[in-house]
């Protein structure tokens, strides 16, 4: 396929960009239960205004661009004050949470390497239930990664963290709270833990930072905990900011120092560079100040609250439908269940075929459900959905047959690597 030689006129061209985007999945009335935080129109025109203002402000210079400075300065205090910073606090802006975990990785081994030059190969201890981008930057960064393994409530202890440390350890990893299950690991032990064997310590916040920061009986999970020394948390997921926004906070700006790229050889001039990417998208940065601006303390807890109640019901609603069960004891807004005498999988297809999106997990296999404020409205019609199918599934009158029948079969693979190469596969034939 070759470029159009001649070019499309606006009209054509944006009603070229609605019809491209028909069967995508449909955030806006609340069928989709991740990828997408929608807190309604008002924010959303909030965000387009903001992003569109900075289109062209590139954050790679924030000399040329004091703008940028400002509210990336901003958005960081903000959020130093709402993780428990305190005045050696500093951090940086990312892309988002993959970006801000490679940032801490390559943090903890600078460290290492400046305190440990004779560590070769230094390793990160993380729960099984972390997510997969400490992997990915421990791949990308050439470190060694131990997954251990959670209770049957889904959090790691601190005794089985302490059972997978070794001479080569540089960093424990706990989450608030993790992806699968929505439980926050026990952060005031793996500090302890942290402390005493003098490691580091980083917190994934990534996705329940901008919840927890905004519930009172929030259990204890961030810079404020003793032997906490780093905390990711993404403003596009509960920060409710454009995509392409999160941050990562050090307890000391003498840490982040390591996270700093700076290369004095270069032709093109002196450069240096804090995080991963070159360019930074300034749209990013005013969209992510703009919306925690116009939300404040208030906006935020109200839309806390909001989903913290929808996601009560929803727990309620499924805990009552025959058959199934929630896993492990999560209270705030991301729960994921097990179907006891029937396939999870087969009823996550059926629902896809009535319009709703739930992601598919395994060990063991469950259905997943990130709640945002797009879902007050739908929590009647979603259980009773989720009942006809469970009940489907139960008579053997369904099967899975989609995706779900893909993880059906992967459960059955003897090993790792086979299942690897078949995403490997898969990404490879788009
Ligand atoms: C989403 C998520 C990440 C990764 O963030 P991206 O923005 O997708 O790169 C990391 N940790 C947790 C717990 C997450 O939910």
């Amino acid at each position: 396929m070759k470029l159009p030689s001649t070019g499309l006129p606006r009209d054509a061209l944006y009603a070229e960009l609605e019809a491209v985007r028909a069967k995508d999945a449909d955030w806006r009335r609340g069928r989709t239960f991740g990828l997408v935080y929608y807190a309604g129109d008002e924010i959303l025109d909030v965000l387009r205004h903001a992003y569109g203002a900075f289109i062209h402000e590139n954050g790679l210079s924030l000399d040329a661009f004091p703008s940028l400075k400002h509210m990336e300065g901003e958005v960081l205090a903000w959020c130093a004050d709402l993780f428990g910073g305190g005045e050696a606090t500093a951090g940086s802006m990312t892309s988002g949470g993959t970006e801000s975990i490679l940032m801490a990785v390559k943090t903890a081994r600078e460290h290492a390497r400046a305190r440990r030059p004779d560590l070769r190969d230094p390793v990160i201890v993380v729960p099984i239930t972390a997510h997969p981008a400490f992997d990915k930057a421990a791949h990308t960064l050439g470190v060694g990664i131990v997954h251990v393994d959670v209770g049957a409530d889904g959090r790691v202890t601190a005794e089985a963290m302490r059972a997978a440390i070794d001479e080569r350890t540089i960093l424990l990893v706990g989450s608030a709270y993790a992806f699968p299950h929505g439980v926050v690991d026990p952060i005031p032990e793996l500090g302890q833990l942290a402390l005493e064997r003098d490691l580091l310590l980083h917190v994934d916040a990534c996705l329940g930072g901008f919840v927890l920061a905004f519930d009172p009986t929030a259990p204890p999970y961030d810079l404020r905990v003793p032997g906490v020394s780093s905390l990711s948390a993404d403003l596009h997921k509960y920060g409710y900011a454009a995509k392409g926004a999160s941050i990562v906070l050090y307890r000391d700006k003498k840490l982040r120092r390591h996270q700093l790229f700076a290369y004095g050889g270069w032709p093109g001039g002196l450069y240096g560079s804090p995080t991963m990417a070159g360019t930074r998208p300034g749209g990013g940065i005013a969209a992510a100040w703009a919306v925690m601006r116009y939300l404040g303390r208030d906006g935020y807890e109200r839309l806390v609250r909001e989903v913290l109640d929808t996601s009560a019901r929803l727990r309620a609603g499924i805990a009552a439908v025959p058959g199934l069960a929630l896993i492990g004891d999560a209270r705030h807004s991301v729960m994921a269940f097990t179907a006891a005498d029937a396939d999870v999988y087969a009823i996550g297809d059926e629902m896809h075929r009535r319009g709703w999106h739930l992601d598919r997990q395994q060990k063991p296999p469950s259905l997943h459900l990130m709640v945002t404020p797009a879902h007050g409205t739908v929590v009647e019609a979603f259980l009773a959905d989720l009942a006809e199918a469970t009940a489907l599934a139960r008579a053997g009158k369904i099967e899975a047959m989609g995706p779900g029948a893909f993880y059906g079969a992967i459960a059955t693979l003897p090993d790792r690597g086979m299942v690897e190469d078949l995403i490997l596969d898969f990404m490879d034939a788009g």
